[in-house]
């Protein structure tokens, strides 16, 4: 199947007599006939449901449809972006452990990697994604155990170089997270280019609407574990709390991670989707081929604009072809990038926000990447814990504007633009 067809079919395929949309089954718990029948179930001897805390039909139909776009062998959904980039880092790090971070990455996500987990005794490095090959080699001490980044980063705009960082970590015996939720499969798939877990904040263009916060992790199912057992204890030894079983013998290659992460966090954490919302999301799914084209038409053609006028002081959008990171973004994402551009307004930080109040069509917004057209001044309000030297670290300039460029008509947005920006 085809991304187009993947959206709407993969997933779920009702059998004789069933709903033909995905089913909101809007239950905590699960019966079953006798008590061996559920023991199973919580020995992982057999698959299914028992309690909604962990897991739960209508979020499993929507995780693999996504896991079918990505093009891997297991995903879960998350109640968030966060709560999937915090999973998807603490299945295989532990206290004591060391990660490799991009330092162009979400505000959110520097966060929580470099004050909250610190906090749980993991170590991060963070790493320009315009380093060499060698500084990159450097930065690996023996307790490393991932790498992550974001394909196009949120919202610096800049263009992980996945095929870099995946044949460093490789080379490591570690393995690359690479959060996509700017590119989408539809624009990238980075298990392609060696990346072995992908994350998403599927509130982005995923849900596409405004309507529902989630996060998603899905798996390549292509590490081998096993083959580096000394450095994931978590998945290659026996887990003491579901009575001694392996992960990584167990489940292989294909299954291993995600079945941890859903037995050991999302039991012990409980950051589980809603149904409801994990329905909303599917929602939004049925439509993102169709929505992402438009994304970046519209983007491109607003980033021609702003790149000629004569307000703005700098643009940054990756398909741009003057744009840093325009060959780093035609091979990763030859048929476009996201919606999202960046830019500065002559007359920095004052004039940046005459301009957002005049805006008509473009909302002002904390949120990026859906339906709407959305602006945003980070230093004053997302980026505003971080200081100026983290800020530029993260390609956050201070006079930085971030638009996100929705699917309403482009003739509209670009006039709303051009009044805004005039004196
Ligand atoms: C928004 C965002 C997150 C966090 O996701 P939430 O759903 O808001 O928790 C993580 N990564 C990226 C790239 C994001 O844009």
């Amino acid at each position: 199947m085809k991304q187009e067809t993947k959206c709407i079919q993969a997933g779920y395929t009702p059998k004789n007599g069933e709903p033909r949309m995905i089913p909101i089954i809007q239950s905590t718990t699960f019966k079953y006939d006798t008590s061996e029948d559920m023991g199973k179930l919580f020995d992982l001897e057999a698959s299914g449901y028992f309690y909604t805390r962990l897991q739960n039909p209508t979020n499993d139909f929507v995780a693999n449809k996504i896991a079918a776009l990505e093009g891997g062998t297991a995903a879960m959904l998350t109640s968030s972006g966060q709560a999937a980039n915090f999973f998807a880092v603490f299945n295989i790090a532990n206290a004591g452990d060391h990660v490799i971070a991009s330092t162009s990455i979400y505000g959110g996500t520097f966060n929580l990697f470099n004050v909250t987990m610190r906090k749980m005794g993991i170590d991060f490095t963070f790493i320009d994604p315009d380093c060499s090959e060698e500084e990159l080699d450097a930065a690996f001490k023996p307790n490393t155990k991932a790498v992550f980044g974001e394909t196009i980063a949120n919202p610096a705009l800049t263009v992980f170089d996945i095929e870099k960082f995946a044949n460093a970590a490789h080379k490591h015996g570690v393995p690359l997270i690479v959060d996509n939720t700017f590119a989408t499969p539809i624009n990238c798939r980075p298990f392609e280019w060696g990346c072995d877990i992908v994350t998403h904040s599927t509130t982005k263009y995923m849900d596409g609407h405004d309507a529902t916060v989630g996060g998603v992790i899905v798996d390549h199912g292509q590490f081998d574990w096993m083959a580096h057992k000394e450095k994931f204890p978590g998945l290659c030894e026996p887990d003491e709390s579901y009575h001694g079983l392996t992960y990584a013998t167990k489940f292989g290659k294909e299954g291993a991670f995600i079945t941890k992460c859903t037995s050991q966090l999302m039991r012990d954490f409980g950051a589980i989707q809603a149904p409801m919302n994990a329905y909303f999301l599917n929602l939004g799914l049925e439509s993102l081929a169709v929505r992402i084209p438009v994304h970046c038409s519209n983007a491109l053609k607003v980033a021609q604009f702003l790149e000629k006028n004569e307000h703005v002081s700098w643009i940054s959008y990756p398909s741009l072809s003057s744009d840093k990171y325009y060959d780093l973004a035609q091979k990763y994402m030859p048929n476009g990038t996201c919606g999202v551009i960046a830019f500065g307004v002559k007359g920095g930080r004052a004039a940046a926000e005459i301009f957002m109040k005049k805006l008509k069509v473009a909302m002002i917004a904390t949120h990026v990447a859906d339906a709407h057209t959305c602006v945003l001044h980070p230093a004053s309000s997302t980026h505003r814990q971080l200081t100026d030297e983290e800020l530029k670290a993260g390609g956050v300039m201070p006079d930085m504007v971030r638009l996100s460029v929705g699917i309403e008509n482009v003739e509209d947005i670009i006039e709303d633009l051009k009044q805004a920006l005039e004196d």
